[in-house]
């Protein structure tokens, strides 16, 4: 079932965090299509940089290695799973460079392999950040589900690369060709920055960032009610563009606080948020990329706040969300608080009553309800 032919190379390919489910694989028909296409390209590669972009769980990195390839993505999970599968293969994790979403790309790249992202701004950041380093002798081979390309999605690479054709649908899944050509420069309009309600704060917000373009209807509901005169460490657990962790620095004056995201755009945008609206509190903020809380210490927060990721690239989940749950219950002490909003209809409730006993419902509206999970 995890066990994938590419490039010629029978590949053991697992997801990282491993899936409960066992239909869910580490590949995808795109994955196999972009590299038929490519093996003929293979054996006569240059030594000029290759990249790849949005690579799911390394399934690419894995077939490429011996291009020494450089895999750019905006995803710890990602970047995580494509370490675990290049061992996994006996593969060394030195034969792939990998970059997060903001890092400089290598200059002259032969061929980028382009994985088309959820997220049309990522796409197009990337596609700005890419015009910076191409040549017209640069290959680019994009990739993705038939339903995830669009007009949009082609006029991008039309109109940052040069003249932009499709292939014929395989398994539901169609390449993208372009040719580099001049084009005038186009301005990157990434971090975008819209103002938040009364407070005046001008939050930044990075291409792939959640609720890039407003503040989400969840996340205002629970700015209304965060918990205020703490002391300890409180940890913005998915904190995104920071809004939440935001709040609680000003509730919390007495307070540390950890903004943790495995998005490499989510811990840049928030540290530019506390750095622009709260200069003089970033000595007490740590910013930290991870899966989750796997790197904070038992018994070591007062307080874990979160609005819960309900989807890991493309796929719809709540495994994200309970190991969130099962992790806070780890690193609280004794007494400290889990706080989160959710959807009324995902039943958070029960969950966290199974997980630590005593759970208060502190508000709700027709839609969300926002819940205290208290350590015991
Ligand atoms: N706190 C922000 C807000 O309320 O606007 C963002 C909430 S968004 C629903 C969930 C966040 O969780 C996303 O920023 C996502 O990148 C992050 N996330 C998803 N999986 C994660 C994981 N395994 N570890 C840490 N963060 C994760």
């Amino acid at each position: 079932m995890n066990q994938v032919e590419l490039a010629g190379r029978c590949l053991t390919l697992e997801r990282y965090p491993v899936s409960q489910d066992a239909n869910l694989q580490a590949w995808d028909a795109t994955d196999e299509y972009l590299m038929q296409e490519l093996a003929p390209w293979l054996s006569d590669a240059s030594t000029a940089p290759v990249l790849i972009f949005n690579d799911g769980f390394g399934a690419l990195s894995c077939a490429l290695h011996t291009c020494n390839p450089v895999s750019i993505s905006d995803s710890f999970l990602s970047q995580e799973a494509t370490r675990r599968n290049l061992l996994a293969n006996g593969l060394t994790v030195e034969s792939v460079t990998l970059l997060g979403s903001l890092d400089p790309l290598p200059a002259v790249p032969a061929l980028a392999v382009i994985k088309i992202p959820k997220t049309l701004a990522l796409l197009e950041q990337q596609l700005l950040a890419l015009r910076q380093v191409v040549t017209p002798q640069t290959r680019i081979l994009a990739g993705g589900k038939t339903r995830e390309i669009h007009n949009s999605t082609l006029a991008l690479f039309e109109q940052i690369l040069g003249p932009t054709k499709t292939s014929l649908a395989w398994k539901k899944s169609r390449l993208i060709h372009t040719q580099v050509v001049e084009r005038p420069a186009l301005a990157n309009p990434y971090p975008t920055i819209w103002e938040l309600d009364d407070s005046g704060y001008r939050i930044h917000n990075h291409a792939n960032v959640f609720s890039r373009g407003s503040l989400d209807i969840g996340a205002r509901l629970f700015m209304a009610h965060l918990p205020s005169g703490l002391e300890g460490t409180i940890a913005d657990l998915g904190c995104g563009n920071g809004v939440i962790g935001l709040s609680a620095l000003m509730n919390n004056p007495n307070a540390q606080l950890l903004f943790i995201d495995e998005s490499h755009m989510a811990i840049a945008s928030s540290r530019l948020n506390v750095e622009t609206n709260r200069p003089t509190d970033l000595a007490r903020c740590q910013f930290m990329l991870g899966n989750s809380l796997e790197q904070v210490a038992t018994d070591s927060l007062q307080a874990v706040l979160c609005n819960p990721p309900f989807h890991q690239q493309q796929t719809i989940t709540d495994q994200l969300a309970w190991q969130m749950f099962c992790d806070a219950e780890r690193c609280l002490v004794s007494g400290g608080e889990l706080w989160i909003v959710g959807n009324r209809h995902l039943g958070y409730h029960i969950k966290l009553q199974r997980l630590f006993g005593k759970v208060d419902c502190i508000a709700s509206n027709q839609k969300f309800v926002i819940l205290r999970a208290t350590k015991s």
